[in-house]
């Protein structure tokens, strides 16, 4: 059986704001990092007791480079850097079995620890008319391939949008949210043994979680923050700006193509200077 790891920051064990997740921030971003690894081979170790034979782990925060190389476990593979055209879930393809996203946050604009949806510069993303955050919007991209998310970890926040997507989901919740930055934490001992339980569980029901499948063509919408954002956004060819929602779309024609259209859109948008 093969295993794909993306890994986010935002809801590792024992991370509660951006002291953590940000490289500029000195000892608590290399806490983060030693939290996020530590993690990683929880699931890692518990795959492999399950019957894994072949894991890739793709570090999915910012320029992801955070997961400490030389402390993972040593049967996974990670992958590393940036820019990827599929970025978080970059490598996942039809010969994974199954996909667990591990440190994931609740979407933009709602409550949970370090709640964003990609970038600071969107207010709402939607495929087909549903609202999704990152959870939503990878899995879509594994739907794609037929590939099941089988578990996904954090607060008890994304644990409850990605059930509402994926009935059936197995949640490691590691912390429950207080505030955008503030959460009451399992020890470390408990988040480990959490994580363990729930990667153990989600790969005995491999069969019984269906991928998330999306129709196509796919509309996708962003709503973003100002309408300077909005408009660099729409130079993407073939993308509507509609002016009263602040919303772009694209009819992609593929999860690809709508990923790397998010992605050229952000970009734009980034360059957008509001004061
Ligand atoms: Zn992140």
């Amino acid at each position: 059986m093969k295993l794909f790891l993306s890994v986010d920051m935002e809801g590792i064990s024992g991370i509660v704001d951006t002291s953590y997740i940000n490289p500029d921030s000195g000892v608590n971003y290399q806490r983060g990092r030693q939290f996020m690894t530590t993690d990683t081979n929880a699931v890692i170790e518990a795959a492999l007791e399950s019957g894994v034979t072949e894991i890739l782990v793709s570090d999915s925060h910012n320029t992801m480079n955070n997961i400490l190389w030389e402390s993972l476990h040593p049967k996974a593979k990670l992958l590393a850097g940036s820019p990827r055209d599929s970025s978080m879930v970059h490598g996942l393809d039809e010969s994974f079995d199954a996909a667990m996203f591990i440190g994931y946050h609740t979407r933009q604009g709602i409550p949970g620890v370090l709640s964003h949806t990609m970038s600071g510069v969107i207010r709402n993303m939607y495929i087909n008319g549903q609202i999704v955050g990152e959870f939503g919007f990878n899995a879509a991209y594994a739907g794609m391939y037929n590939v099941p998310v089988v578990m996904v970890s954090g607060d008890n926040l994304i644990a409850k949008e990605a059930s509402e997507l994926i009935p059936g989901i197995h949640t490691a919740i590691v912390k429950e949210a207080v505030s955008r930055t503030a959460a009451i934490c399992l020890s470390r001992e408990e988040a480990t043994a959490e994580l363990k339980r729930q990667t153990a569980l989600a790969l005995g029901n491999v069969k019984q979680i269906q991928p998330y499948h999306t129709a196509l063509p796919l509309e996708l919408a962003i709503e973003f923050s100002h309408a300077g954002q909005a408009e660099f956004a729409a130079i993407v060819p073939g993308s509507r700006y509609e002016t009263e929602t602040n919303t772009v779309y694209y009819n992609a024609a593929n999860q690809q193509d709508m990923y790397t259209t998010m992605r050229a859109m952000l970009n734009l948008a980034g360059g957008a200077e509001f004061f």
